[in-house]
């Protein structure tokens, strides 16, 4: 059964008005969708499939969440971080996932990076060696044919020989099919070359998915996880501890769990921030520390990310050896640790 069969009157006339509207389109690749079920709570259904709740006032929502804006360096590049810079390189994805937080640059027509495009980017990647790595993002960069991604990965590599390339991409997960052998062979010419992939949910982990990102991994492409805290669909740390034991289990490397950013329309994905913090103690009580990415906020408006889960020293007393500071167990308590003063010189 497809999500797309399983659509009912009412969701049909939405996802009529967003395409009225002008809103964030309705797509799911084929393969997604029939590994989603007809139940309305089913999560990667809701995932993808347009909800009313969109039109929710927000009063906090921002149409730039991450203040990309601010950091642009020239046109489809962000250069927030002093190391490393985001391309936008690709204009689509296989599919909208509802709580995109890029939703209008997705709803600009821009394709693929063009070679006139490249022009100023490589420009700017020569004059700053500091520039250490690059994120290929966008929209979806494998959405890409492999010549068009050839031609990008070689120029960059000519400009910037030793630099990092990161691709950014949720193909793996809603179209595995388009990593052939031929792609995977190609991504590993280009290495130094890290994948970072997007998943939220055990059920995403297919088999078709899960053969590609194994095949990534043995041929000498390690693979990280990006997984979006979403209300309804991985906001129980059960749901959340088996995801990260299977990304352990094949290979990849959970990297950041996110704090919703505040796109418009997303707002009824948000998991308090709070309930957040206890999710991710509960998590972090049952992974392994090789599962348990960081959890992780995008400060709205352009202040960068954060760690959620700082902020360990929860007071200090005086003991017979010296001033301790007291640290949070996972268990609640405070433990304490020979503050810094004590430090011997
Ligand atoms: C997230 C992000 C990066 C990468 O940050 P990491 O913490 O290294 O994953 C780089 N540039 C921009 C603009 C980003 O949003």
């Amino acid at each position: 059964m497809s999500l797309v069969s399983s659509i009912d009157t009412a969701e049909a006339s939405y996802i009529e008005t967003i395409k009225q509207s002008g809103g964030l389109p309705f797509r799911v690749s084929s393969y997604f969708a029939s590994l989603a079920k007809p139940d309305k709570t089913d999560p990667i259904r809701r995932q993808f499939l347009p909800h009313p709740a969109e039109d929710l006032p927000d009063p906090f929502a921002l149409s730039d969440p991450l203040g990309e804006a601010l950091y642009q360096a020239v046109p489809r590049l962000i250069h927030q971080y002093q190391d490393r810079v985001l391309l936008l390189a690709g204009g689509t994805c296989a599919g909208y996932c509802r709580y995109c937080f890029r939703r209008l640059w997705i709803n600009q027509p821009k394709g693929f990076i063009s070679p006139g495009e490249r022009i100023p980017v490589l420009a700017y990647l020569k004059a700053h060696p500091e520039i250490r790595e690059i994120l290929i993002s966008g929209g979806d960069p494998l959405m890409a044919e492999d010549g068009l991604l050839a031609e990008l990965f070689k120029a960059l590599r000519d400009t910037r020989p030793g630099m990092l390339l990161r691709l950014c991409t949720r193909v793996p997960i809603t179209n595995p099919s388009r990593l052939t052998p031929e792609t995977i062979r190609l991504l590993r010419t280009y290495r130094p070359l890290r994948m970072v992939i997007q998943s939220n949910h055990p059920r995403e982990l297919a088999e078709p998915a899960q053969e590609v990102l194994t095949a990534c991994v043995d041929q000498g492409i390690p693979v990280h996880v990006q997984t979006v805290l979403l209300r309804g669909i991985n906001d129980d740390a059960e749901i959340l501890a088996t995801f990260f034991r299977e990304c352990l289990d094949l290979g990849l490397s959970p990297y950041y769990l996110f704090q919703l950013d505040l796109a418009p329309g997303t707002a009824h994905f948000r998991v308090p921030l709070k309930t957040g913090l206890t999710l991710y103690q509960e998590l972090k009580n049952r992974i392994s520390g090789l599962g348990l990415p960081v959890y992780a906020v995008d400060l709205p408006g352009g202040g960068g990310k954060i760690p959620l889960h700082g902020g360990v020293i929860a007071g200090e007393r005086e003991e017979p050896g010296g001033t301790v500071y007291l640290l949070q167990g996972p268990d609640g308590k405070l433990w304490p640790y020979p503050a810094d003063k004590n430090q011997p010189e």
